[in-house]
């Protein structure tokens, strides 16, 4: 699981997501086959739900692939995607335990060795992990989604309190991030906290144009925010910071760059 999961990482990502298929195509192969001999007799009944189990457990394994470690950045990242995610790693953590269950009455009878019943442990303790890896992605979706939110609602629950306006020269480009970012790094020796760069899937969902804004994952008030609100008053990029929540309402603090995000206007409605 581990070195799947450092390839994934790497370049090789589409690898990874292409051996999965080739495990797939195999497992669904071999069910029909043990399909087929168990309709004849050859073989017993449980070796079909075993030959299922097997191929359940590929194609979740599949979705991980794709949801997790695969290449869709946060930004198209989807809540269907992230419940699909968290299913899949909760599903290959309970196939596991009922097998670990098994085994342990096997190693009882002595059927199996102890050292195979650790090695069931061992990947049961890996689909753990991913299981935490699987929660902390759905937990930043989350968090961009109450970002998000928070400039959807920011007309009606915003007071001029939670919400600071900076108009600057009214423009801003995506081209002019790098420069931006840049001396951030150099200042903190990190990066910038992007949290959402030009449209997203989200923003799109709540009808707001997103496009050459970008959401910083930083407290206005915090002496980060106020660093790069300085920058940005010096080089007259208007923004937004969004400071406490509001009480009762889905609110997280962040600083948008560029200006507000107006309603995107569907097509034909314009026109009445
Ligand atoms: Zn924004």
């Amino acid at each position: 699981m581990f070195l799947a999961l450092s390839l994934a990482r790497g370049s090789e990502a589409p690898q990874y997501s292409v051996l999965i298929d080739a495990k797939v195509q195999r497992l669904q192969a071999d069910l029909e086959k043990t399909r087929d001999m168990v309709e004849k007799g050859i073989l017993p009944r449980t070796q079909l739900a075993e030959a299922q189990e097997r191929l359940d457990d590929a194609r979740d394994e599949g979705i991980l692939a794709r949801t997790l470690y695969g290449s869709i950045p946060m930004e198209r990242f989807t809540e269907a995607q992230a419940a699909e995610m968290l299913g899949a790693a909760q599903r290959r953590i309970d196939r596991r335990a009922a097998e670990l269950d098994e085994r342990r009455k096997l190693l009882d009878s002595g059927a199996i060795s102890r050292g195979e019943l650790d090695a069931f442990q061992d990947d049961l303790n890996n689909r753990r992990q991913v299981l935490t890896l699987a929660q902390n992605r759905a937990k930043l979706l989350n968090e961009l989604k109450r970002m998000a939110e928070s400039e959807s609602r920011m007309h009606a629950l915003f007071s001029d309190k939670t919400m600071l306006r900076y108009n600057g020269n009214g423009t801003f480009s995506l081209a002019d991030l790098p420069a931006i970012s840049s001396q951030f790094e150099r200042r903190f020796h990190r990066p910038l906290p992007v949290s959402a760069l030009g449209q997203t899937l989200l923003h799109q969902s709540l009808g707001l144009d997103h496009r050459n804004r970008v959401d910083v994952a930083l407290v206005p008030s915090s002496p980060e925010g106020l660093w790069l609100r300085a920058l940005l008053e010096k080089l007259h990029v208007p923004y937004l910071g969004f400071n406490s929540a509001v009480v009762g309402a889905a609110t997280a603090p962040h600083i948008h760059i560029g200006p507000e995000s107006t309603r995107i206007v569907r097509a034909g409605v314009g026109h009445r």
